[in-house]
């Protein structure tokens, strides 16, 4: 349990209460990185017999950001679904055909998912995440994993910005790339061109015959996927694997 004061001096307490134990955090500042909630809120919703999901969010089909009132469509952040500006406005541009073309509705694109962290060292993550790659596949074996650390990457060296780490994700059998993620430098750069060969269902040995440059950071992704590549078991397919869904 935590509460949050400022003291006399300006200061932000952080009291703390941890299986018996108690004590005081003191910074300058505090970020509190609590996520944001949908601001549907006054808009009268309560007068619609409107599906809801646990936020009170009206629920929409991702390709076609239908509700469940067929005639009303939602878009961006206030649908709940994935709260980054590229999403909202192709969330907008589905809605607004949808809405316009109503009943006639079609699937809009919806991209690979692509999010980054302006932190230092930046943070990304592109396609699947880890714990959703444990929901889609069932067995861990129908999944193979490549990882690379930045701490002796040659350019990140050079630069002196040699900290960090990715994991990228395969399906055994296919090599099909399924996701990545990684806290790192150039992360905004790398998860561009994961999340390009991820829309593109490019296989883990395609991307390997990709050109890559010398020296660059991005020669760290490539030490990654020769990881995940030396592990992958091409054309072989567990019984359990081939019930996997597929990403
Ligand atoms: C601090 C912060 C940093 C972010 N950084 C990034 C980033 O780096 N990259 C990225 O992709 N995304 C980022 N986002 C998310 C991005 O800003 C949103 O996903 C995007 O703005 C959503 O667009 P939208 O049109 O759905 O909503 P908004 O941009 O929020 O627009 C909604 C508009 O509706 C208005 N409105 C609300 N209620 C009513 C009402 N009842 N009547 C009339 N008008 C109303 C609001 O005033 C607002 O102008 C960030 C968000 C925040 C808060």
């Amino acid at each position: 349990k935590t509460e949050v004061k400022l003291n006399q001096e300006g200061k932000v307490e952080v009291h703390w209460v941890c299986g018996g134990e108690r004590g005081v955090y003191t910074a300058d500042y505090l970020l509190a990185a609590i996520g944001r909630r949908p601001n549907v809120d006054k808009i009268g919703l309560e007068n619609l017999n409107i599906e809801l999901d646990e936020r009170g969010v009206p629920k929409a089909h991702p390709l076609t950001m239908q509700t469940s009132i067929p005639h009303i469509f939602i878009a961006g952040d206030a649908s709940n679904q994935l709260p980054l500006l590229h999403e909202a406005s192709d969330q907008g541009k589905i809605a607004g055909d949808n809405a316009g073309l109503y009943p006639n509705i079609a699937n809009g694109l919806r991209r690979s998912p692509l999010g980054v962290v302006f932190t230092n060292p930046q943070i990304a993550i592109v396609g699947l995440r880890y714990a959703r790659v444990l929901e889609r596949y069932k067995n861990p074996e129908c999944v193979v994993i490549g990882e690379v650390s930045f701490h002796n990457q040659g350019r990140s060296r050079v630069m002196l910005v040699n900290k960090g780490h990715m994991r990228v994700y395969a399906e055994q059998g296919t090599g099909l790339f399924i996701g990545a993620e990684v806290v790192g430098p150039a992360a905004e750069h790398l998860a561009h061109l994961l999340a390009w060969a991820h829309q593109q269902k490019m296989t883990v040995p395609q991307m390997l015959d990709m050109p890559f440059y010398h020296p660059v950071i991005e020669e760290g992704l490539r030490t990654a996927l020769r990881d995940v590549n030396s592990k992958l078991k091409l054309g072989e397919v567990h019984t359990e694997c081939a019930e996997c869904p597929g990403a």
